[in-house]
């Protein structure tokens, strides 16, 4: 599932391949793409301080962004390279929510990137502990007819992953209740774009609950948004593959 990834990502950016193997060289390149998802997230204003953090699959695991590191100034040292048991080396210590990024990665296997972020309208949401309904058909950019919100545990907590488990059922976005949101993608640019989509949403949705109480789609709607972005996507696909890419 990496190599596509690999491939787009490293065109141009490879360095020493001569003196690199073939699986390094594209490690590298997933590290970078890592690199730039996390100042991405931070561009578009989804991260503060040292919140957030960002995993992408690798062969036997994944990559993780560092514990403390801002995702703002986030360098290729801060991506730690996770074994599947959660086992890594190097100086710089996995993020503390490592084991919801382990977790979803290996019950999801068509995913392979998660993004976890503090971002403010998500965030102020979650406390609500309840799901963002389908007020808005974009809604539909979550994998369903509305963004869950999963029970509240600890931070770092085997009881966090497990919450989050049980809400992304079905489901590529999620709320963490009193804490904050947790977005899946097939790759790291998809899981920033969706992390971006669920942001706005979250903050249509907080305005619209101060003025008043939103008209929602009903299912039969829902299904049908559904169905245009099943085909949405499989238009997008091909136009990537007639593009060489
Ligand atoms: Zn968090």
């Amino acid at each position: 599932m990496a190599s596509p990834l690999s491939l787009r990502w490293g065109v141009g950016r490879r360095q020493s391949v001569s003196q690199m193997g073939e699986r390094r060289e594209a490690e590298k390149a997933l590290r970078q793409a890592l690199v730039r998802a996390c100042h991405r997230l931070a561009e578009l204003g989804l991260t503060h301080g040292s919140s957030g953090n960002v995993s992408v699959r690798r062969d036997g695991g994944l990559f993780i962004t560092a514990s403390g590191a801002s995702l703002s100034t986030l360098g290729e040292d801060d991506v730690v390279a996770m074994r599947q048991d959660g086992s890594w080396r190097g100086a710089a210590r996995p993020s503390t929510e490592w084991r919801l990024h382990r977790d979803l990665l290996a019950a999801r296997p068509e995913i392979a990137a998660v993004v976890h972020t503090h971002s403010t309208y998500a965030t102020a949401l979650s406390c609500l502990r309840a799901p963002i309904p389908p007020f808005h058909y974009m809604i539909a950019v979550a994998g369903g007819s509305d963004i869950p919100c999963a029970e509240y545990a600890t931070f770092g907590t085997e009881a966090l992953s497990q919450a989050a488990l049980r809400a992304l059922e079905g489901r590529m976005a999620c709320l963490l209740a009193n804490h904050g949101v947790v977005v899946l993608g097939g790759d790291l640019d998809e899981a920033v774009a969706r992390a971006y989509e669920v942001e706005i949403l979250a903050k249509q949705y907080a305005i619209v609950r101060s003025i008043g109480a939103p008209v929602l789609l009903d299912a039969e709607e829902m299904d049908r948004v559904a169905r245009l972005f099943a085909g949405y996507g499989r238009h997008r696909r091909a136009e990537d593959e007639s593009d060489g890419r």
